[in-house]
């Protein structure tokens, strides 16, 4: 505990990693702490099309893979461990996990977002069994069967597209009768036979007889209908991949960083935060665009930043 690293990036997605090659290349004493595995929600992506010099079959993985790669290779303490909490109430910041404390000279806050769940009866009680938030990590499950994306952005079209390699036919449920997505991504699912849509809906309930999904409840928000839909017989379950977005992960933080309104930390391009030393990188913080291009770019800036004001104040 009495070691003092010079920074604490917190999250080994895109941004993180991006702060972790800056800071070993500039040969500070780095500490990269992640909670399940390195990547955050790229890695459920199956195709990357808009990473700038990436080959044409990139896939979230692959790019992570090398992404870690580079971290060790620059000497960086890479640790899976779950951060708790924070105190930054002293100049040296002590960063708490589930196994130990920290302490060190600047933090970057890389901790990205969780999927955002609709909160219906029944998504609870059947994630894992038809309800599913990754379609890169349960595409395979649905061979041949049917598939109900919840969603209109771009990760929904997206993921639909992937899904229609695997399921038997793929519906995409949006509350509106527009797609959020980009126009790009909008014309391939249009022209993909394998995918029909269902607009102005959402879910209202998702049930199911022997343990799996079976049944979901649709409600119209124009007519004021509900439709209910049942697994064909022999199948006996149909997915329900929700893909409506994300929340900004700030549980640990909310008490001492400020948020702006959408519940992101209010951090401007220069990535400092209220607290003097603790920078935020990627998609934890208000911004325009949230790719991995623009959370590896915050990376980048924020570990020099964190270079910057450890080499002024220590
Ligand atoms: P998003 O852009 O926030 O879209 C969320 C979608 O879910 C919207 O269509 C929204 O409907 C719908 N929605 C939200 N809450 C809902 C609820 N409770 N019930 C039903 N529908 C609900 O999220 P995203 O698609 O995950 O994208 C996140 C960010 O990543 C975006 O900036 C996106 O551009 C980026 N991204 C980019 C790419 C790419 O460039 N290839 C791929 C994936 C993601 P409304 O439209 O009515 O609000």
């Amino acid at each position: 505990m009495s070691k003092i690293y010079d920074l604490i990036i917190v999250g080994a997605g895109p941004a993180g990693l991006a702060s972790a090659l800056y800071a070993g290349r500039a040969k500070l004493d780095t500490l990269l702490l992640e909670k399940e595995k390195a990547g955050g929600q790229i890695v459920t992506t199956e195709e990357i099309e808009n990473y700038p010099g990436s080959p044409q079959d990139e896939s979230g993985p692959k790019l992570i893979g090398r992404m870690v790669e580079q971290v060790n290779h620059f000497g960086v303490d890479l640790r899976y461990e779950e951060v708790t909490g924070f105190d930054f109430s002293d100049k040296v910041k002590r960063v708490k996990t589930n196994k130990e404390e920290y302490l060190a000279k600047s933090i970057i806050l890389a901790n990205g977002a969780v999927p955002r769940k609709l909160d219906v009866p029944g998504e609870k009680e059947f994630t894992g069994r038809g309800v599913s938030y990754c379609a890169t990590c349960d595409a395979a499950f649905y061979e041949d069967l049917e598939i109900y994306v919840i969603g209109g952005g771009d990760t929904a079209v997206e993921e639909a597209i992937y899904l229609t390699k695997f399921a038997r036919k793929v519906y995409i449920v949006h509350r509106r009768d527009e797609l959020r997505a980009a126009k790009s991504i909008r014309d391939k699912a249009m022209a993909n036979e394998k995918i029909d849509f269902i607009w102005n809906s959402v879910v209202k309930e998702i049930s199911g007889s022997a343990g799996v999904v079976d049944r979901m409840v649709l409600h119209n928000r124009v007519t004021g209908e509900d439709t209910e839909y049942l697994a064909d017989e022999d199948d006996g379950i149909f997915g329900v991949f929700v893909l409506v977005g994300y929340l900004p992960e700030t549980k640990t933080i909310k008490d001492t960083i400020t948020l702006n309104d959408g519940g992101y930390i209010d951090a401007d391009e220069s990535l400092t935060t209220n607290v003097e030393g603790v920078f935020a990188a990627g998609d934890i913080r208000g911004k325009l665009l949230r790719q991995v291009v623009t959370a590896t770019s915050d990376g980048a800036v924020a570990a020099i930043q964190a270079e910057k004001y450890i080499e002024e104040n220590f």
